[in-house]
């Protein structure tokens, strides 16, 4: 069997020079495509020859200037202008060159990549990040894309220069936090650009350049110099640049050959230019050039086009100034990128200009030619995900974030698409498979989203998981694999996210002594991804507690925590939240030593209805309720009526955000009342009680230890009854049947099994059990009362409730005579009992059940 596995790459599409990298598969390094003569970049230059019409790209094309006809340069100068340009006697557009340079680029990463290959896995190009300068307006960006796309590649984002080659820095140097001025001194342009790194999240703060400043015009300043030389030695060489076409085709000659001598003289202070044939004099004889050139030669021709570049920075700084109160003080290092910055002495004068004022002592000099790529190559593998297809190609499996993590329970989540015709994943679910063992499946959401938290990996090694795709009806849709390599040292190569900002508010509800309070988790506007630690207190009393995620005041996701019940009131609860740039929210936590968690994706913005949709969902209200019972209707009538009310309010606030909200409520409300509610088996308050039945008997059981012939172990069965218990209640909640009915049989089970132990420590000592079935039964009184005032809140009248309030008083009353008489606590409280029952037959005559089996306040007047 094979997969196909698609990783993005990343493409810098430079004036002059483009480059291309990609994450290798463990996306623990980088690897940049070299040529067959090692060279890292290819000239973006397009040439199509004119005797077969075939396109040529890179260094062949650029072989081609300064002959007829002339290949396409520095065609990123042109995109976005609307011009066209003139390709083998074709006018074409800019981006359909740059697409060229584009596919070309692609075509060379290919090679490396399909070294990826292993036995079942082949790994293919089709999405990139292609980075643009920081200055490129909207047309020009766009124009970008198109050529990606027309390219054939998926554009996964279009990246600033800057922030990648400040990316690929933080990425190596493993920091998430940083000041950086970006000198990017190229083959026309210079660029510089201020960026912050907080948290992973680039901004850039302030830019400047000059798109006529490059080294091409250092290669002019030689190249003159050379010319002295030259007629000095007796050369015809009087040349009108421009003016006469046949000069300026000699001068753009002696200007690759002093470009040749210009880069030699990076690692050497001296040069020995030599050459014939290449120039032309004017009286047509071949110019033998045999010439010593000094380092001391170029940089005066350098120089002043270098001294030219700290006007910019100083402009870029003061405009970092004004955006963010940054100065060169506060730059943590300044970043070289692009090919000039090999020249000495740029390095000398940035150190002394700007390094100096700044808080490293030296530039960072890496791989200047590359870093651009390098950088947006990490980025890809950050944001791009891996992509992996079964055989057929009939089911995308998209994975979110890289391949290492930091961690030792890794986060595994996508999104599973069908891809193919016939098949249909809504309902479907995943099914996750480590190597050891460790299984687990998730639901698919509606939009295709699954997410696996706490994934085991093996501490420092690799581990391989198994992701099977599942549809609605069980059939296995796809099968691939990932492997997710655990490296503790590994950088922060998921952050380098730029873009993303979270635009709402994630709220946190948490109920108070039966006070909702909302807490703001993600405030708004804040860049992604990002991470916030928050503490709560235990309410105690309880088995489940609820988190309630909110975006503004849409609710978004309910987080169930179980813990035993007798974990203390003011136990702290640790919260742990996590928002990534795809607004994948994750939320892990513990209350005591119980571990909880949960992950959802912010659902895409609604809009608010038009007048035309908020009727059309009365009508189908109108119809809905029109069937129901008498006192089903009033309670719908009277929802609805809140619903609206809310609505309303919110629209006339101007509250979009919440009107939305209120109107998916009128939506819930409307669909909730056409179905038929799903009576589950048995009912609810059954399953609650057979719990507290578990759980008394277990916990009488740990009294009566010594007592007991066979050991029993009440942790084990607490626990037990607990994982019940939240299966029961999320099956119930989710209208599953099947899965509510196997929690009550287990339960039944262990009530059985509680009771025969419990019957032999009766047997064995009588007189106590009174005592025990008296407190009992006084508990349950009790916990009747508690149920009871909810659906006299929901149906009853004030009659009913002071029926409930008597019991819950004379109840109260009987406790402390428990000791003492403890045969007529029983009888007084089977008394109760009965009440209770009583009024629940009559409140259940009016009993409209909530969906979550809740119940609903109605206005009473
Ligand atoms: P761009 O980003 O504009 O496409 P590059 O960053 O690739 O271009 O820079 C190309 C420029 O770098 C050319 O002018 C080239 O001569 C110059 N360059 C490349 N290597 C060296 C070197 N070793 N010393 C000086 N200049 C160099
Ligand atoms: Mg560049």
């Amino acid at each position: 069997m094979t997969q196909w596995v698609s990783k993005a790459v990343g493409i810098d599409l430079g004036t002059t020079n483009s480059a291309v990298a990609v994450m290798n598969p463990s996306d623990t390094d980088t690897v940049i495509h070299q040529d067959a003569t090692r060279a890292r970049t290819t000239p973006s230059c397009v040439w199509r020859n004119p005797r077969n019409g075939e396109l040529v790209v890179g260094r062949k094309a650029y072989a081609r200037i300064g002959s007829e006809p002339e290949p396409v340069t520095s065609v990123k100068r042109l995109m976005g202008t609307g011009r066209t340009v003139a390709l083998g006697g074709e006018q074409v557009t800019p981006p359909q060159v740059s697409a060229e340079i584009l596919r070309e680029m692609k075509r060379q990463i290919e090679q490396d990549v399909s070294g990826f290959d292993s036995a079942g896995t082949r790994w293919l190009v089709d999405r990139a990040i292609v980075t643009v300068p920081a200055y490129f307006d909207q047309p020009q960006v766009e124009a970008t894309r198109e050529a990606a796309e027309l390219a054939g590649l998926g554009v996964v984002d279009l990246l600033h220069e800057p922030t990648a080659a400040a990316s690929h820095y933080c990425w190596k140097a493993g920091i998430r936090d940083g000041t950086f001025l970006v000198y990017d001194l190229g083959g026309g342009t210079f660029d510089v650009s201020v960026v912050r790194c907080t948290a992973g999240d680039f901004r850039v703060l302030g830019i400047s350049g000059n798109t006529m400043l490059g080294g091409d015009d250092i290669d002019g300043a030689l190249a003159h110099h050379l010319l002295g030389l030259l007629r000095a030695d007796g050369w015809q060489l009087d040349l009108d640049i421009s003016g006469d076409p046949e000069d300026a085709l000699r001068f753009r000659r002696l200007k690759s050959l002093a470009e040749a001598a210009k880069k030699a003289l990076t690692d050497r202070t001296e040069y020995m230019l030599r050459d014939s044939g290449t120039v032309l004099d004017q009286a047509g004889d071949p110019v033998v050039v045999d010439t010593l050139v000094e380092r001391a030669d170029l940089e005066e021709a350098a120089r002043p086009f270098v001294e030219r570049t700290f006007q910019y920075c100083e402009e870029a700084l003061d405009r970092a100034g004004k955006e963010a109160g940054i100065t060169l003080a506060d730059v943590d290092r300044v970043i070289l990128a692009g090919g000039s910055t090999h020249l000495p002495l740029v390095r000398q004068l940035v150190t002394e200009r700007l390094c100096a004022h700044s808080r490293g002592a030296e530039p960072v000099y890496e791989r200047v030619d590359t870093v651009v790529a390098l950088g947006a190559a990490v980025r890809a593998a950050a944001v791009g995900g891996l992509e992996l297809h079964d055989e057929e190609r009939t089911v995308r499996v998209a994975l979110r974030g890289t391949a290492v993590t930091t961690a030792e329970r890794a986060t595994v989540a996508g999104t599973a698409q069908a891809l193919a015709p016939g098949i249909d994943l809504s309902g479907g679910y995943v099914q996750l498979t480590a190597e050891d063992g460790y299984e687990d499946s998730a639901d698919l959401t509606p939009g295709g989203g699954f997410s696996f938290l706490r994934v085991p990996v093996t501490p420092g090694a690799q581990t391989l998981l198994g992701i099977e795709v599942f549809d609605a009806a069980g059939e296995p849709r796809a099968q691939v694999a990932r492997a997710v390599t655990h490296d503790r040292e590994a950088g922060p190569l998921g952050s380098p996210v730029t873009s993303a900002i979270c635009a709402k508010p994630i709220l946190l509800e948490v109920s108070r002594s039966g006070r909702r309070h909302r807490r703001e988790l993600i405030p708004a506007m804040r860049p992604l991804p990002l991470k916030a630690h928050f503490t709560f207190s235990h309410p105690g009393d309880t088995g489940t507690v609820e988190f309630r995620l909110f975006q503004q005041s849409r609710q978004i996701k309910v987080i169930t925590a179980e813990v035993p019940s007798s974990t203390p009131a003011g136990t702290t609860i640790h919260v742990d939240v996590e928002m990534d740039a795809g607004l994948l929210i994750t939320v892990r936590g513990t209350i005591g030593e119980h571990p909880f968690d949960g992950a959802v994706e912010v659902p895409p913005e609604r809009e608010l209805p038009d007048a035309e949709q908020v009727a059309a969902l009365h009508r189908g209200f109108e119809e809905a309720v029109a069937y129901l019972p008498t006192g089903e209707r009033t309670v719908s009538n009277a929802k609805m009526a809140k619903a609206k009310q809310g609505y309303d309010s919110a629209v006339a606030e101007g509250d979009t955000a919440r009107a939305v909200h209120e109107f998916g409520q009128m939506e819930e409300l409307v669909s909730s009342v056409g179905r038929p509610e799903a009576d589950l088996e048995p009912p609810k308050h059954d399953f609650d009680r057979l719990i507290a039945q578990c759980e008394d008997a277990n916990r009488y059981l740990v009294t009566r230890a010594a007592d007991l012939e066979v050991p029993h172990d009440a942790v084990e069965m607490g626990r037990a009854i607990d994982v019940q218990r939240g299966q029961g209640e999320r099956a119930f909640a989710a209208g599953d049947q099947r899965s509510y009915g196997e929690a009550v049989s287990q339960l039944h089970g262990y009530l059985e099994h509680l009771r025969a132990l419990t019957t032999k420590v009766f047997t064995k000592d009588a007189p106590l059990s009174d005592l025990e079935r008296a407190a009992g039964l006084l508990s349950f009184v009790l916990e009747r009362v508690t149920e009871l005032r909810g659906l006299v809140a929901a149906v009853g009248t004030e009659e009913h409730r002071q029926t409930v309030e008597d019991v819950a008083r004379r109840a109260g009353a009987l406790e402390p005579v428990l000791g003492q008489d403890p045969a007529r606590v029983q009888q007084e409280a089977a008394r109760e009992v009965r009440r209770l029952e009583q009024l629940e037959t009559i409140l259940k005559g009016r009993r409209r059940g909530g969906e979550d089996g809740s119940f609903v306040p109605v206005d009473r007047p």
